[in-house]
């Protein structure tokens, strides 16, 4: 889950390390450190804490040197401590290691290495890396990592150096993300584009049991099998300005901001008025099964969970498909057997989530035919469903994830449409749907416009400790990534329910300092809904009402109203989630929270 950066080159590689692991911080930031390899030492330094208490602890000390290694870490084995915090080294101090991932067999090689006399400094699984290494170094550090990964078991992206072998980097990979990057008279490597696209855009994915070897002027692909592998560099179409703020306090708060734009990305070029369907080009390869589907299982984890479930609604309207959904890191347990002309559709804006990669290849052992809807071009999921959709909405740094939520919904509806379009859904039908899409940028604007009226509400409630999410149908799971949004980032308890299951429990809880979201458009459930709000004011709940442009109804009876435009009703919540991102985050600032890095998070979790 953590970052890692490498550079080599002509450059000093400090402050191009401590840059790039500034923009990988959201990946994890209990604890962060770098060794650079200077002549014929390595130095080295770590520091619990942020990137920035790992740049004051180096103060002034000069860390020359052109090529190193640097890391932000996540913990899974041994608290955050100096200790802890990679890079981690041998007894002799030759080898030093970066590692995301989890070693899943590190107490047995632990347990051997001890038996031979090791010692060990911290209580990481990542610490058998190094000592390993240490031991099979016979001069090409390229074969020793070789050798080591054929020891390992999990998962793990790592970069290697040794004070022997000055200007080379080794870095590998199996099942944790490792990107070559290729500059000018350098070469970089990371766990994160965002990382490298400052000094370059041309790139090269390592995939699992390979491994690199970089130094200034070149660098080797092969396996852990000793094969060479020659693979094509690919142009990432993000700019550097993606990773910065540009003028806002957050990150969260630029990227809600930015939904009218990557909505629009979503479906730019994707539009066919005239036959009233969508175009998806990532899906061509499996386009003649797609039509023949019957089943569909959509897997995701967290946010991209909920849009799963809002996707579910969408599919059954528009499509004849019967479709499930299922949280990805359940999806082993469960015995499913997958009916022909069956199709997993995985939803991840990382494209590394460890638990919704392990779904697909689950599904794909089990018969199913696979497609994804991902963000980061080139990733395990995108590699591995083979099909799908790509997001186009560049990085997404916030840990609460927004933009990407709202991107997948629109993906969705494209492809329940496409494939409403090849069952009954007419030509008239089709264009309506088209038409309501197209019109989605504009209106997201609309309701971003309410940002202050939101800021005010978040001002009045944010000390209520307990906070209700009730909706129905398209709009049951926003209540649910509503709660999601508000515990993440503020840590305000909050429960998402359907608002038809209010009287089987939670209406207990209602009482004048419990706050209660209803997200009530004018859409089939409304008049349910406007009970439900009945049934909380009678009890004395404040209420926080969602509801459509010039609802009356409503307005006389909720504590505070927040209007969006009118829409079709599969694609309400598009436009319903954005006042409960605001709500969120206004929240959070008030309670003085750090809302890019909440606490104990990491953005892509590539731990199971
Ligand atoms: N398992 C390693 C540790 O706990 C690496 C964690 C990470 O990915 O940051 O140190």
């Amino acid at each position: 889950m953590c970052g890692i950066v490498c550079y080599v080159g002509e450059r000093e590689a400090k402050g191009i390390l401590l840059e790039g692991l500034k923009r990988l911080e959201y990946r994890g930031y209990d604890s962060a450190g770098v060794a650079i390899q200077n002549g014929s030492g390595v130095h080295f330094e770590r520091a619990v804490g942020r990137i920035a208490d790992l740049e004051r602890k180096i103060g002034t000390r000069p860390l020359d040197g052109t090529a190193g290694i640097a890391h932000t870490r996540w913990a899974t084995h041994g608290e955050p401590s100096e200790a802890n915090a990679h890079p981690h080294r041998d007894r002799d101090g030759n080898v030093f290691v970066i590692h995301n991932g989890i070693i899943e067999n590190y107490r047995a090689l632990k347990k051997k290495l001890e038996g031979r006399g090791v010692s060990f400094r911290s209580e990481t699984d990542t610490e058998v890396i190094a000592h390993l290494v240490a031991l099979h170094f016979e001069g090409d550090l390229c074969e020793a990592v070789r050798k080591t990964m054929l020891q390992l078991e999990g998962t793990f992206g790592i970069a290697v150096i040794h004070r022997q072998v000055p200007g080379k980097i080794v870095v590998a990979r199996r099942g944790s993300p490792l990107i070559i990057g290729i500059g000018e008279n350098c070469h970089l490597a990371a766990s994160d584009v965002s990382a490298m696209v400052r000094h370059t855009n041309k790139v090269v994915h390592l995939l699992d049991n390979e491994l690199a070897v970089l130094s200034s002027d070149e660098f080797s692909i092969s396996t852990v099998q000793a094969t060479p592998i020659e693979r094509v560099t690919e142009t990432v179409d993000w700019q550097a300005d993606d990773a910065e703020l540009n003028g806002f306090p957050h990150f969260m708060l630029k990227e809600i901001f930015e939904q009218p734009e990557t909505v629009r990305n979503a479906i730019r070029g994707r539009l066919d008025y005239s036959e009233g369907i969508p175009r998806l080009g990532g899906i061509a390869p499996v386009w003649e099964g797609l039509k023949q589907c019957r089943h569909l299982v959509i897997v995701g984890c967290g946010t991209s969970y909920y849009a799963g479930f809002v996707g579910r609604y969408i599919f059954e309207k528009l499509t004849d498909i019967d479709v499930t959904v299922e949280l990805a890191s359940e999806f082993r347990y469960r015995r499913i057997n997958f009916a022909p002309n069956t199709f997993v559709l995985a939803l991840s804006q990382s494209g590394e989530t460890a638990d919704t990669l392990a779904a697909i290849r689950e599904a794909r052992r089990k018969g199913a035919s696979l497609m994804g809807v991902v963000n980061v071009v080139g990733s395990s999921i995108a590699r591995e469903a083979g099909a799908g959709v790509y997001n186009h909405a560049g990085p997404e740094i916030g840990v609460a994830s927004t933009k990407i939520f709202t991107s997948q919904l629109t993906i969705m509806s494209l492809l329940a449409l496409l494939l409403g379009r090849h069952h009954s859904l007419s030509l008239t039908e089709g264009i309506e749907a088209i038409r309501a899409v197209d019109a989605l940028p504009g209106q997201i604007s609309r309701v971003l416009s309410l940002a202050h009226a939101i800021e005010a509400m978040a001002e009045k409630y944010h000390l209520k400790s307990n906070w209700l999410f009730l909706g129905r149908k398209y709009n049951y799971p926003i209540a649910m990534e509503g709660a999601l949004k508000l515990k993440e980032i503020s840590y305000i308890h909050a429960e998402g329910y359907a608002a038809g299951e209010m009287k089987h429990g939670p209406i207990a809880l209602v009482n004048p300092d419990m706050p209660t979201v209803a997200i009530a458009p004018q859409d089939s459930v409304y008049e349910k809904m406007v009970s439900n709000i009945q049934e909380i004011k009678s009890r004395r709940g404040p209420v926080i009402a969602l509801v459509t442009e010039g609802d009356e109804e409503i307005r006389e009876i909720a504590d505070d109203v927040i209007e969006i435009p009118r829409t079709l009703e599969f694609l309400y919540p598009i436009l319903s989630v954005i006042p409960l991102q605001l709500l969120a985050y206004y929240c959070a600032k008030f309670l003085h929270r750090d809302i890019d890095k909440p606490r104990n998070l990491a953005k892509s979790v590539t731990v199971e």
